[in-house]
């Protein structure tokens, strides 16, 4: 065999889509044909969809992940002067959603062994006006939710998922979305579920909630020209919604795959003394939408793979804390485990993009990389 150049890119949706494109391009005709482009049937089937793959009762599409939290807790009456529980190690926008309802993100430092943050320590930062928690299965693993549920019901909050990273993954034989009062999805391409372009699912039991988010979404409108409230305009497009409806399909599938990678990488690098690997919890059936690993010498091992054609990020180089947006929210100091992980976070490529060939390309190419350091 002459050299084949292996590459490993962190995400490839293109060879994601291939096997699948004639399916999404069907969708993508029926939509621009229908003349039909805001709401209506396509999004009410995604929803019926989704909802029953989560299962629960009902669906809302929104316009992104970020507005499908903040939207939960707007329907919540959250507002200035209440306090939300969130990971100090997730993503801003967790952060934000508290933020755009003029309530106060409290964040919670993270567990070094799962990431997720935990009953105990949410415990000790709850005040007399915490409303609500958001935990977040952050990398795709759920949070341990029974001891965080139990919490919230003693102390009368509302639990909101922030599941942007874990569509389908399960806690204790149940999926995500269906673990708190609603859960909120990001269908940004990247994200195991992902639309072609931005947009974002809510999930939940309640009726009440379930309406409210729908005319919330809409204008405020519960149909054509009422306006009992003051809503906003944060729908799912119908196109993509048809397109979802199609990718939801092998979602199942392709989450099975990262989970095969996951274990692979998981056994052929756990003889590495300065790796520290993802610790999947027994309890949790973990969708890996991100490998993440700590390595002392992060940078380093970035560089290194990226000379080796393996592209690895870091998910996320600041704390949320850390940044602008957040500065002076924190005392110093007071969020060490989120800090640690900041510092020394690397994500490996993992996704039902990579071929078998490309994962031992991988594996070899993290060796050799730290072999070098
Ligand atoms: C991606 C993500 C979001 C935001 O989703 P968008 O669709 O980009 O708005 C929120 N929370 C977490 C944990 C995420 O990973």
């Amino acid at each position: 065999m002459v050299d084949s150049p292996l590459s490993v890119p962190f995400l490839d949706l293109r060879a994601l889509h291939a096997p699948i494109q004639d399916e999404m391009d069907a969708a993508y005709q029926r939509v621009s044909r229908s003349g039909n482009f805001i709401l209506g049937e396509e999004v009410a089937a995604f929803e019926e969809a989704f909802a029953a793959y989560c299962g629960v009762a009902y669906a809302i599409g929104v316009g992104s992940g970020l507005d499908a939290i903040h939207l939960v807790l707007r329907s919540l009456g959250l507002g200035p002067g209440d306090e939300v529980i969130v990971p100090a190690n997730t993503y801003i926008a967790t952060w934000l959603a508290v933020s755009l309802t003029g309530a106060t993100p409290v964040p919670v430092d993270p567990l070094f062994r799962s990431a997720n943050i935990d009953a105990e320590d949410i415990a000790r930062a709850l005040t007399p006006r915490t409303k609500a928690i958001v935990p977040v299965h952050f990398y795709g693993q759920p949070a341990d939710m029974d001891p965080i549920n139990a919490l919230a019901e003693a102390h009368g909050l509302a639990v909101v998922e922030d599941a942007a990273q874990a569509h389908g993954a399960r806690y204790k034989g149940r999926r995500t979305g269906s673990l708190g009062r609603a859960g909120a999805f990001s269908l940004y391409p990247g994200k195991n579920l992902g639309a072609l372009g931005d947009g974002g699912v809510i999930t939940t039991d309640d009726l009440e909630l379930a309406e409210h988010l729908r005319a919330l979404r809409n204008y405020g409108s519960p149909k054509k020209y009422a306006h009992p409230i003051q809503g906003v305009n944060s729908r799912l497009d119908a196109l993509q919604a048809a397109l979802l409806r199609v990718k939801l399909k092998h979602l199942d599938r392709w989450n099975a795959r990262r989970r095969e990678i996951a274990e692979r990488l998981c056994d052929a690098l756990s003889d590495l003394s300065d790796v520290a690997l993802p610790h999947s919890e027994p309890w949790a059936e973990h969708v890996w939408h991100l490998f993440v690993l700590r390595h002392p010498k992060r940078d380093a091992l970035q560089a290194a793979l990226a000379a080796r054609s393996i592209e690895a990020l870091k998910h996320y180089p600041k704390a949320p804390h850390q940044c602008g947006a957040y500065a002076g929210h924190v005392a110093p100091g007071d969020l060490p485990r989120a800090e640690n992980f900041a510092a020394n976070v690397l994500s490996l490529p993992i996704g039902p993009h990579l071929a078998d060939a490309q994962v031992e390309f991988l594996i070899q190419g993290v060796r050799d990389a730290c072999a070098s350091l």
